[in-house]
């Protein structure tokens, strides 16, 4: 009980603070990556090459400081009908660059017609993204990446599977603690932000790992949760 309260209370603090910060910090990224763009415009090619390094790192701190910001200041809700096989496939079109650059191929299979799901599209986006993020972190070499739909029940089900380092399973009940992070510029909070949204979804989120092989995210999420 101690560790947890000491836990919820690093998180509250912290997660205030951080949120504050991240707020002031997207401003100035926003006016930087503008300006940084303009530049590359009318450029030559190795400057150019040296603008795209600089605009791949701010878009990483915008990530980062949108999953802060997610975590202290969970935005108002905004619940609606939607159909999650064109919101995936738009959600990995987004991811798309990034995927090249990392020499990793996105592949989507549904595999049935799916109903609508009652959910908030901007946060499930944040879900997709993180587990996205962490997929192609774990294959600094590239690989596939392969997400597949389907009706499980009362359920839709979102898998994301990856190519990657694994990870090992003692470690798999620790994911998803706050600031929990075996990376070195890790923030540690993607998969607790996601778990929460999920859950908020009334959705639930499996783990599942095998060193050297790599990893499955597998999201279920309620069918005909509209009240
Ligand atoms: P971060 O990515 O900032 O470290 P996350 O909460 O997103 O924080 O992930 C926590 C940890 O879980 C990561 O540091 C990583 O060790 C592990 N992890 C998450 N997803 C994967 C994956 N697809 N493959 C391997 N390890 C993963
Ligand atoms: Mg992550």
């Amino acid at each position: 009980t101690e560790e947890l309260l000491r836990r919820s209370e690093k998180l509250s603090v912290v997660g205030e603070l951080a949120a504050g910060f991240a707020h002031e910090i997207r401003n100035p990224l926003t006016t930087i990556k503008g300006f940084l763009q303009l530049l590359k415009k009318d450029t030559d090619t190795k400057h150019n090459e040296y603008m795209s390094i600089m605009l791949n790192e701010i878009d990483r701190l915008e990530m980062i400081t949108n999953e802060f910001m997610v975590v202290a200041k969970p935005q108002v809700a905004n619940y609606q009908m939607e159909d999650l096989h064109s919101f995936t496939e738009n959600v990995i079109q987004f991811l798309q660059p990034q995927a090249l650059l990392k020499k990793v191929e996105m592949e989507l299979h549904v595999e049935d017609t799916l109903p609508l799901i009652y959910c908030d599209r901007n946060q499930l986006r944040q879900v997709f993204i993180n587990i996205y993020k962490n997929a192609m972190e774990a294959m600094p070499d590239g690989g596939t990446i392969t997400t597949k739909l389907w009706i499980n029940d009362e359920y839709i089900s979102i898998s994301i599977e990856d190519q990657g380092t694994g990870i090992p399973e003692n470690l798999i009940p620790r994911l998803g603690e706050p600031f929990y992070t075996l990376k070195e510029k890790g923030t540690g909070l993607g998969l607790m932000v996601s778990r929460k949204i999920i859950e908020s979804h009334d959705g639930i989120l499996i783990i599942k790992s095998k060193m050297n092989i790599g990893t499955t995210m597998i999201i279920n999420l309620p069918i005909n949760k509209k009240e």
